[in-house]
């Protein structure tokens, strides 16, 4: 929502400047039409990366009357993309729209710095989403968890949608690693553990281990945003080691090393925010060519471009 607000500061100050004949009116006509372009493409990718992510929960999408646009859950249920309202950077954490979760590109690869705090990439969730795909009671969640063989024992992780089955190929990655390199063990002995039915602290919003979709990595003093200052999380994020980040993201988890309001022990499991980044994160796409960057060998993929392009015109 961040970037309409934006868009809104910028249009007035182009009519305010054009009021004054300082720039004219057939500019300021150019600009908006190319920000809604990009809003559109922007549109189309998050939906695509929605529907690649969740293929078995994500069904369809739909485009109404009132011109808002949803996602269609294998329930029946309809997620809104975008509730066009301009959000503080706590309300977009707090209460986010499929749009404002999946607009901040998620930088993959290797960081040597901490981000700025007003940058989570990823740390903002729809519940309506998980509650779909993992289970909407802690019950439920509990009923979809599986045992996944660590380098220390098991840990319970979701199996749905591909979850479990993507923390037990970064264990087949990481667990051999550990065992030639010390500063890797030392990250995953002991584990701070999986699936765990609780809020995140100080608010009233599920943290996503109640979903089972989250691991916490052996705990240091300098791991979050609330126990160390910015200066003791950048010196223990230079010494992280870079193979678990890689290995996990491989694997479509993000990593809280990657936020602002850091969470350098925490890895979880988002495949919508791991394709946004790596199908579109360094296009600069057209509007007729808004899904290069797709992996266009891969028939689902051929088959939600069509439709996305059927629904939204
Ligand atoms: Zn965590």
């Amino acid at each position: 929502m961040k970037k309409i607000v934006i868009r809104i500061v910028l249009v007035f100050c182009f009519i305010t400047l054009s009021v004054f004949n300082i720039v004219d009116i057939e500019n300021l006509r150019t600009f908006i039409i190319s920000t809604e372009r990009v809003y559109k493409i922007r549109m189309k990718q998050h939906l695509f990366c929605l529907m690649m992510a969740y293929p078995e929960h994500a069904v369809d999408l739909e485009h109404s009357k009132n011109g808002h646009v949803y996602l269609i859950m294998k329930s029946g249920a309809r997620i809104l993309y975008d509730d066009k309202r301009a959000k503080s950077q706590e309300e977009i954490i707090s209460n986010p729209d499929l749009q404002d979760m999946m607009e901040p590109i998620y930088p993959l690869g290797a960081i040597d710095r901490l981000m700025d705090m007003d940058f989570d990439p990823g740390r903002s969730r729809v519940y309506a989403l998980l509650n779909e795909v993992y289970g909407g009671s802690s019950q439920q969640v509990k009923s979809n968890l599986d045992n996944v063989k660590t380098y220390y024992g098991y840990l319970q992780f979701n199996k749905n949608n591909n979850a479990s089955a993507s923390l037990k190929s970064v264990m087949d990655e990481l667990i051999p690693l550990a065992q030639s390199r010390h500063d890797i063990r030392a990250c995953l002995i002991p584990y701070g553990g999986t699936f765990n039915h609780r809020y995140i602290a100080g608010t009233n919003r599920l943290s996503p281990h109640a979903f089972g979709i989250a691991i916490d990595l052996a705990r240091d003093k300098r791991d979050y945003w609330q126990w160390a200052s910015r200066d003791e999380g950048q010196k223990r994020l230079e010494s992280y080691p870079r193979e678990i980040v890689e290995i996990f993201e491989k694997n479509n988890f993000i990593w809280g090393g990657k936020w602002g309001h850091f969470d350098i022990l925490h890895f979880e499991y988002r495949p919508e925010i791991i394709m946004m980044a790596s199908y579109f994160g360094d296009k600069n796409n057209t509007e007729a060519l808004w899904y290069e960057g797709a992996p266009m060998d891969n028939a689902l993929a051929m088959k939600y471009i069509k439709r996305i392009n059927e629904v939204i015109r």
